[in-house]
């Protein structure tokens, strides 16, 4: 009998380490290729480009029976401008490529494009091409975008050193949170159509999950500081997930505190009343867009009074492994849950 591999004995990144391990750099021009946040490309000039590609599937990432197509043109745009701040790059243009079926109106695909456009003002970039054809699968949308950056104010994930401080921007676990609540929603709907859901009280964490917000706006502080960090990647898979991704590629280890993970009062609040656990919805929830950072201990006084940033660690030896200290003090092994795409 032939032999048969199941993808998901490999999971996403084995998938993608096999699929390009095969590959020779030969462009001298090709300064990182696959495994941070952006591949990096020499200008010549002491800068570089970065660009960076995400595709997003009706069903797989999204579900149009509650992201509105306009909130969900503003994310795409989002997520890709958040892989290019992950770099310490300014974002300054994109391609969109849209696979569309006839179950879709020309109005909702200018609800769809009226979000891009709005993402693109906000990030100030522009959308420079893309493809448009028909699918037989859903919505298909795939974004990439491109950044600006000097050499030596890139991020990389693998440069966090010993005693780095660990840092995050914004809270966590909210959008994983929002989209528990969005699909009970489509739950309780679909089982009486008569029913209005009330999504008041959950305001906070749906926003989380369907407004996704790049930030752009810490990348431009910090350079106003002076601060370039000495790793960095975004939140799209859950802290865990990324603090893995840091220490990986740095060869380090961390040490975080669970009393130091930031989360929101309502994301805390709606955890509880799923019987879900705050602290497993910020490490292991996805799709928060914020940034996970490392930077030198004497770059702290600068941005210890930021109120949007979080110190939540340190950087250690590989060695002493990846540690979660419980509020009663008890070091755990900290565990990559992530996403489990196939
Ligand atoms: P992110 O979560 O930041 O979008 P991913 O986890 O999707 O990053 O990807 C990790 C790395 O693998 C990136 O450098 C990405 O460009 C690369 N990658 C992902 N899929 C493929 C593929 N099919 N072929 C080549 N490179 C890939
Ligand atoms: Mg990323």
């Amino acid at each position: 009998m032939e032999k048969r591999t199941e993808l998901a004995d490999l999971g996403e990144f084995g998938l993608i380490e096999r699929l390009s391990s095969g590959f020779a750099l030969t462009q001298t021009s090709t300064v990182k290729g696959i495994g941070d946040d952006a591949a990096v490309i020499d200008k010549g000039n002491g800068e570089v480009m970065v660009i960076s590609t995400d595709l997003l599937l009706e069903g797989v990432h999204f579900d149009l029976s509650f992201h509105p197509l306009q909130h969900l043109g503003f994310k795409a745009v989002a997520v890709n401008v958040s892989d290019i701040a992950a770099m310490n790059a300014v974002p300054t243009q994109i391609t969109v490529s849209i696979g569309i079926s006839n179950r879709f109106s020309l109005e909702a695909i200018d609800a769809l494009y009226d979000g891009i456009k709005a993402a693109c003002e906000h990030y100030k970039v522009d959308l420079v091409g893309g493809d448009t054809t028909s699918s037989r699968a859903g919505l298909v949308l795939s974004i990439t975008a491109v950044g600006e950056a000097k050499k030596e104010d890139l991020s990389y994930r693998s440069g966090a050193q010993l005693a780095d401080i660990i840092c995050v921007t914004g809270d966590l676990g909210g959008a994983y949170v929002g989209l528990q609540v969005l699909e009970r929603e489509k739950q309780v709907y679909l089982a009486n159509p008569e029913m209005q859901p009330d999504l008041a009280p959950y305001e906070y964490v749906v926003q989380r999950q369907l407004k996704s917000d790049a930030r752009t706006d810490i990348i431009h502080e910090m350079r106003e500081q002076g601060i370039v960090p000495t790793a960095m990647i975004d939140v799209s898979d859950g802290l865990a997930s990324e603090l893995f991704h840091i220490a990986k590629a740095s060869d380090k280890a961390v040490q975080i505190f669970e009393d130091k993970l930031p989360i929101a009062k309502p994301t805390f609040d709606t955890a509880v009343e799923f019987n879900l656990d705050p602290i497993t919805c910020a490490l292991n929830g996805g799709e928060d867009y914020e940034l996970l950072f490392t930077i030198k201990q004497e770059d702290y006084e600068k941005l210890k009074m930021h109120p949007d940033i979080h110190f939540i660690g340190y950087v250690h030896e590989r060695d002493k492994g990846m540690n979660l200290v419980t509020k009663s003090g008890t070091v755990v092994s900290l565990k990559a849950q992530g996403w489990q795409h196939f």
